[in-house]
């Protein structure tokens, strides 16, 4: 499995040169073995995929954790969905009292949106998220609610023996410096359990949370440790704040890196680094 990092910022895109290493794009990242393909989140970075890689593809996926904009502020460009060849699925949480489609309606319109979802080319079909695990080709998805501002899910593709987790979006636990100590209890822990690789919230330096309790986001140090306590054997950080330059970014990674120990690989998240698992 081969996964694309296209957008790794959180919040809102920037264009400052000092967040350019890092990446400007907001969240989305594509999951790819052999001919199957999955995008998840729908931020700017979704601008990044080469189009012309889904030209021959009759129906595109995309997995949304939730409608907060950095999340889907990219799907209106997404030059696929005025495609009429194309049959694109959006899927994403329910567990609201406007189902989903509702929901995108509120972007995907006028004033905020020139076209009406109605008008879009493309035969767009939304569907809320199930409970259990289901397949899409090859993939087996596992999606389940986290604990972050409105219906907001953590995401689980699996292929054959090798797992990705993907939560972008969490704040596991609301101004404590520890997990709970019973697994069970932690939000986002079956997603994780002994996944290949996590690509997990961490938008916070440790000071900086302090003022920012209930924002729905990390810190580095919980994103590690649920890493850790979840027995994945590579943690990648991502939601980078957009106020945070790389030097910032990279001054808090490096000083966590040198007060703790861990015996899997960290990595801050790259926009179009792509990963193989
Ligand atoms: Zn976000
Ligand atoms: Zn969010």
């Amino acid at each position: 499995m081969r996964i694309k990092l296209h957008g790794t910022r959180g919040a809102y895109p920037t264009s400052s040169k000092e967040t350019q290493k890092l990446g400007g794009n907001t969240s989305c990242i594509e999951i790819i073995d052999a001919n199957e393909r999955l995008i998840l989140d729908a931020g700017t970075g979704i601008l990044e995929i080469d189009f012309d890689s889904y030209s021959s593809a009759d129906r595109i996926d995309i997995l949304l954790t939730h409608l907060h904009m950095d999340h889907i502020q990219g799907l209106g460009f997404f030059k696929p969905i005025f495609d009429p060849n194309k049959e694109i699925h959006i899927w994403g949480p329910g567990g609201s009292s406007y189902p989903l489609k509702d929901r995108l309606k509120r972007f995907l319109s006028p004033p905020l949106f020139p076209v009406m979802l109605r008008d879009i080319p493309s035969k767009l079909v939304i569907h809320e998220l199930p409970n259990e695990p289901f397949k899409l080709g090859k993939f087996l998805i596992t999606a389940k609610f986290v604990c972050h501002p409105g219906p907001t899910v953590g995401y689980r593709i699996q292929m054959g023996s090798r797992s990705v987790a993907y939560i972008p979006d969490h704040e596991p636990v609301l101004n404590k410096p520890h997990l709970f100590k019973e697994d069970k209890w932690i939000s986002g822990f079956d997603l994780c359990n002994k996944t290949d690789l996590l690509i997990h919230d961490s938008q916070f330096g440790c000071e900086e949370y302090k003022k920012k309790v209930g924002w729905g986001h990390c810190t580095l140090e919980i994103a590690a440790e649920l890493a850790k306590r979840a027995k994945a054997k590579r943690l990648v950080m991502f939601h980078h704040d957009p106020a945070h330059t790389d030097k910032y970014r990279s001054d808090i990674f490096t000083s966590f890196m040198n007060s703790h120990t861990n015996d899997f690989p960290i990595e801050l998240a790259v926009q179009g680094h792509e990963i193989e698992i």
